[in-house]
């Protein structure tokens, strides 16, 4: 039976808030393959900030994970809690994210969804769906901490409307993973997010056995600029290996799952 070391993982995280030995402490643990989001802690104040941003990400953050020796996939939006308050701005930053998807360079939409359930981000939100089912992308989409299953219900309810068929659920917590289930799809994944402000490793385990759905969750550790772990993923399959699961089930949760949906990232790796 394969040891969890020999497992291939992938992670869903900020790199841009790590540093370069971050990423190659990354690469030694295994963890090749990075799905990158953007998050910065500004409200995009000028179109032409989002444009930068996804610039950044498209190009010189891939050329830095290379340096390190990781894959890093971009995924490309306007993250809820970074979206303009001025509707002609986020109109102007919407616009720039249509032009970074046409590089075909990005492995998703998002991280999108709802954070306080403005307006604004609604509007952001909506769009971000529709641009996911025009260029046939999977969405990547975060549920808040507050009002979590008041706005999943929202988010659950947009995504069926849109018509997008792969998605990350991201953040999933056992106040709105029943919601999320609702959905039977399987590709509308669950995203565990093993961090200080999201779950425990040991909440992450008792999420699973009271949910037991082995093809649908995707562990990440959402690392970024904030006190979150860049290594929980790894250290959640050791706890549940510990717990006694299969390795059969764990090379689903770190991996399989997410290329289900993230069938780009095997076309993408290069190392
Ligand atoms: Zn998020």
């Amino acid at each position: 039976m394969p040891k969890i070391q020999f497992f291939n993982k992938v992670d869903i995280m900020h790199t841009v808030s790590r540093s370069f030995q971050d990423l190659q402490t990354l690469k030694h643990c295994g963890v090749i393959d990075i799905i990158s989001t953007m998050y910065l802690p500004i409200q995009v104040k000028q179109p032409g900030t989002a444009r930068d941003l996804f610039d950044w990400l498209l190009d010189a953050e891939i050329k830095r994970g290379a340096m390190a020796g990781v894959n890093i996939h971009p995924a490309l939006g306007i993250h809820p809690m970074m979206v303009p308050s001025d509707t002609k701005v986020l109109d102007g930053a919407l616009q720039y994210l249509e032009s970074a998807l046409k590089t075909k360079k990005a492995i998703a939409v998002g991280e999108t969804g709802l954070h306080h359930g403005t307006p604004e981000e609604f509007i952001s939100f909506k769009r971000h769906l529709e641009l996911a089912h025009q260029y046939n992308l999977p969405a990547i989409i975060h549920t808040p901490r507050e009002q979590k299953a008041e706005l999943t219900k929202v988010i659950m309810k947009e995504l069926r409307k849109h018509k997008v068929e792969r998605a990350l659920i991201d953040h999933a917590t056992k106040e709105n993973i029943a919601i999320i289930l609702q959905d039977p799809r399987r590709n509308v994944k669950i995203g565990v997010s093993i961090s200080k402000s999201n779950l425990s490793k040991k909440d992450a385990i008792l999420l699973y056995k009271n949910y037991s759905y082995e093809n649908r969750y995707i562990l990440n550790s959402n690392a970024g600029s904030g006190p979150g772990d860049m290594l929980s993923v790894i250290k959640s399959i050791e706890e549940f290996e510990k717990a006694g699961f299969r390795s059969r089930i764990l090379q689903k949760l770190c991996y399989d799952n997410a290329l289900d949906i993230f069938g780009g990232i095997l076309r993408e790796s290069s190392l």
